[in-house]
């Protein structure tokens, strides 16, 4: 998958009047927060097992998906599916299971229940589950021609993205474990891999370290920063300044793949479910340390981060909840 494709437009009137207005339904047995794979998967198994079920959808309904282009490693589809697309047939298949789509944005919670509540800007909403699917949100040089070329060349998932460069030199940003992982992955497609790191020695773990090291595909340009993308409608360079020196270099690169760590979004819970060194929701399968409450997808899983396994985790929650809520 590519990055940045349309925004995907809330296509649902809220439920029964606008938020605030009485009539409008507050209270549900599982209140979904986040709607990526692992939201929309948890809706449609809390709905099927005929849980009252609400998604809210945060601020940006479908996840990271909705800033991807082409999706070849999500199952079903022989040809490939656009991110936005096969986020907006999720939602479609949740909605069609019963849940209730919130157009909205969380922003805090009071998981001191049950039941838990849930507050927007103008409505609170009473659940006796709740899962977390908030997601995680990909590091960013900060670049101007990032933005720019964010899906024409710029990616932040090399598994999602690296085929599409085939024959290509390609630049990874980061020195730690998920640069130089994505780094040897894309070693199958590129020509040549430049691992741009901003100091002399990597934070990634030995053995990867000396595997990569090992790798006449990959070249360390040590001390350097990115510091420009080039291009007309794709990547074309990728500008390299030495930090110690200032010295310059042009690659002529298709593509920059930046991995330099995410944040999970999990600010909204920080003091009343348990979060790791890093601030991943800390699981126990899906459980988090207040029972009732359910974390789903990149918001604890560091590891894998794909749509599929955001999806598996959706389904683990909500099979968890439901057994939660049938004792
Ligand atoms: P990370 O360990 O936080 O490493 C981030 C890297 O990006 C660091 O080398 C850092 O440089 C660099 N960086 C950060 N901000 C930067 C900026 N603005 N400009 C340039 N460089 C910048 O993140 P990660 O590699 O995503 O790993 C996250 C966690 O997942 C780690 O615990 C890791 O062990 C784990 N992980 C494990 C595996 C595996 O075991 N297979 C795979 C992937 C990730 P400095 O070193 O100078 O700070």
């Amino acid at each position: 998958m590519m990055a940045a494709g349309p925004e995907m437009a809330p296509e649902q009137a809220p439920p029964r009047g606008p938020p605030g207005e009485p009539g409008r339904e507050t209270r549900f047995d599982v209140v979904i927060i986040g709607a990526g794979p692992a939201g929309y998967t948890a809706g449609i198994y809390c709905s099927r097992a005929g849980h009252k079920t609400a998604v809210l959808s945060g601020p940006l309904p479908g996840g990271q998906l909705v800033n991807t282009t082409e999706v070849e490693n999500y199952p079903g589809f022989e040809s490939g599916i656009m991110g936005p697309d096969l986020m907006i047939e999720m939602r479609k298949q949740c909605k069609m299971t019963g849940a209730t789509m919130i157009d909205d944005e969380a922003v805090n919670v009071d998981l001191r229940g049950p039941p838990f509540k849930v507050l927007t800007a103008t409505e609170e909403y009473e659940a006796r589950a709740v899962i977390i699917a908030t997601g995680a949100t990909p590091r960013k040089l900060g670049l101007q021609g990032e933005k720019d070329f964010a899906g024409r060349g710029v990616s932040y998932c090399a598994t999602c993205d690296g085929p599409f460069f085939r024959g290509q030199e390609i630049v990874v940003a980061g020195g730690g474990d998920s640069a130089i992982e994505e780094a040897t992955f894309l070693t199958k497609f590129a020509s040549t891999v430049h691992v741009v790191h901003r100091r002399a020695e990597l934070r990634a773990s030995k053995v990867m370290q000396e595997r990569a090291l090992a790798n006449p595909k990959i070249r360390f340009v040590w001390d350097t920063e990115v510091s420009d993308v080039r291009g007309k409608e794709r990547v074309e360079q990728v500008v390299l300044r030495n930090v110690k020196t200032g010295a310059e270099e042009q690659v002529g690169a298709g593509a920059l793949f930046v991995a330099i760590g995410h944040e999970p979004n999990t600010a909204l819970f920080r003091g009343q479910v348990e979060l790791d060194e890093a601030g991943y929701v800390a699981v126990n399968g899906s459980e988090t340390s207040v029972r009732g409450v359910f974390a789903a997808g990149d918001v604890h899983d560091r590891r894998y981060r794909q749509a599929v396994t955001a999806a598996g985790f959706g389904c683990m929650a909500a099979i968890d909840a439901d057994r939660y809520l049938s004792n």
